[in-house]
């Protein structure tokens, strides 16, 4: 059975250091650590040790292979973003980023699938980035929740939402740079409160500001099962209903009408929050998500979903269908 993990992340073994050579900024840089490790320092900063899985790209080949999976969909970091670096120093960064990218697929074709990243702080540059992404092998682009604490919704980055459904590029967002951090850094609740948080509030700035709406064929994931979106739906669609003068300003469209249109990966650690979700969407739009090699993710690769006695063409569908028809792929290439 082909399983493909639709959430991973990447880095290559070694970062130019972009401080020095901008001049300014804490831009992330990788000093060696304990055997096996590495340390991710933001400028003078520790932000996160790392193990040799999040840039060996045999070791990550061999561990997935402990749990029957073959492909792994590659993204950056979201602290690589770089957002509110000057935009051609952004550019700069995610050229190195995605040319490892490239060249890793190019060396493994049927164990990777590569997730760009763009600075989405110019869109004109994000869009000729993710143009020559992908030219060079990329099937979709990797970008935040939020892009400096602005919402999706915001007409600037209407153009590039475009650029990626007319060039058919997959869209994954990912919860970064999360609301609140400062107040709640305690009990690590910008990870458990502020991520799924973040990740509703893009897909109601999608919805909402009528993005989802206004280009159909644009086919976005949204990470972690949606946040606490789908979990939130009927609160969200009583809003839409008792209070249209706020939320239908600028899309009359119900937001449940979008549920099963984008997709959501599986990262849910927990059963029964799965089959709701899957009840919600079909099983052609939620895919196998592990957020590997970090310690909140599915690091078993789904062995849940194998327990939970689901029809073999709803596995078939979580583990690879739904992310074929995600990231427009064949299943052929990949056998
Ligand atoms: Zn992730």
């Amino acid at each position: 059975m082909l399983k493909i993990d639709s959430h991973t992340h990447i880095l290559p073994g070694q970062l130019p250091r972009w401080t020095e050579k901008f001049g300014y900024g804490n831009f992330i840089h990788l000093e060696p650590g304990r055997p096996g490790f590495a340390r991710m320092m933001q400028g003078d900063r520790f932000f996160r040790e790392i193990a040799s899985n999040c840039w060996d790209e045999t070791e990550r080949i061999e561990e997935y292979a402990q749990f029957n999976t073959q492909v792994q969909v590659v993204c950056t970091i979201p602290v690589m973003f770089s957002y509110n670096a000057k935009p051609h120093d952004a550019l700069e960064i995610g050229q190195f980023l995605n040319d490892h990218l490239s060249e890793l697929v190019a060396r493994h074709p049927r164990h990777y699938v590569a997730l760009a990243t763009v600075p989405m702080q110019d869109s004109d540059l994000a869009i000729q980035e993710l143009k020559r992404a992908k030219a060079n092998g990329h099937v979709g682009v990797q970008i935040g929740s939020n892009i400096n604490g602005l919402n999706l919704s915001e007409p600037q980055f209407f153009p590039f939402f475009k650029a990626c459904a007319d060039e058919g590029m997959a869209v994954m967002i990912h919860p970064w740079n999360m609301m609140g951090k400062q107040e709640m850094e305690k009990y690590w609740l910008p990870w458990l409160v502020g991520m799924p948080a973040e990740t509703s509030r893009a897909a109601c700035s999608l919805i909402f500001g009528g993005v989802l709406e206004r280009l159909p064929h644009l086919r976005v994931m949204l990470s972690h099962a949606g946040g606490s979106f789908l979990t939130t739906l009927g609160r969200v669609e009583h809003g839409f209903n008792c209070r249209p003068d706020l939320v239908a300003i600028d899309n009359p469209v119900n937001p449940r009408e979008y549920v099963g249109k984008f997709w959501v990966d599986s990262i849910t650690h927990d059963a029964d929050l799965l089959r709701y979700i899957l009840a919600l969407q079909g099983s052609k739009r939620v895919c196998l998500g592990t957020d590997y090699p970090f310690p909140l993710g599915d690091l078993e690769v789904g062995a849940f979903i194998e327990e939970m006695g689901l029809a073999p063409e709803v596995v078939d569908d979580l583990f690879a269908g739904a992310a074929l028809e995600w990231l427009d792929l064949d299943r052929k290439q990949f056998v």
